[in-house]
């Protein structure tokens, strides 16, 4: 707990939260319409999402803005139906977030949809082409994932959009979704 004590005052407000819950729906909206994913999809490949209040200590990074954990279904949730054996968790870095974006809204508002749509894109094709986990692999993932999330951005009817998409097209920016 002293990792999440020590960035005290660097979490999203309440306000920022209710924006992030937005961005969710919006994005797995422009992720579903691309891969053309069934309405049950996500429930078969489940996702939540963590902040920092939320995140165990161990999960607290390194230099990213988002980071994205995949791990067995417990046994409760097995017993749903879903037949998938994976659920997924994404973490988002608040602080790291709040630091690049003011935590003004009209600029956390695009950020959010990004990097979630980022994240939802590996959960795809994770399902979809089963990526390993092997590091070669890894970072061609990433750069496929990377080239996808600003494909489909791109042109996204999404207010503020193409400012972010410009920011992670600078390969120095690159790596810190993961
Ligand atoms: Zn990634």
């Amino acid at each position: 707990m002293q990792a999440v004590n020590r960035i005290h005052g660097e979490l999203f407000l309440p306000s920022h939260i209710n924006l992030l819950d937005q961005a969710v729906t919006v994005s797995e909206d422009i992720v579903s319409d691309y891969f053309r994913l069934t309405t049950d999809y996500w429930l078969k490949n489940p996702y939540e999402i963590n902040t920092l209040k939320h995140a165990e200590p161990t999960e607290i990074p390194r230099d990213a803005y988002a980071h994205l954990m995949k791990f067995a279904k417990p046994l409760c949730k097995k017993d749903s139906g879903a037949d998938d054996s994976c659920m997924y968790r994404i973490i988002i870095y608040d602080n790291r977030v709040l630091a690049v974006t003011g935590g003004i809204e009209r600029v956390l508002w695009p950020f959010f949809v990004y990097i979630l749509a980022h994240e939802l894109i590996h959960i795809a094709r994770f399902a979809m082409f089963e990526c390993t986990a092997d590091e070669e692999d890894k970072r061609a993932e990433e750069e496929k994932v990377h080239d996808l999330t600003n494909e489909i951005l791109t042109n996204a009817p999404v207010s503020g959009i193409k400012t972010v998409v410009d920011f992670f097209t600078g390969e120095q920016v690159q790596g810190l979704l993961t």
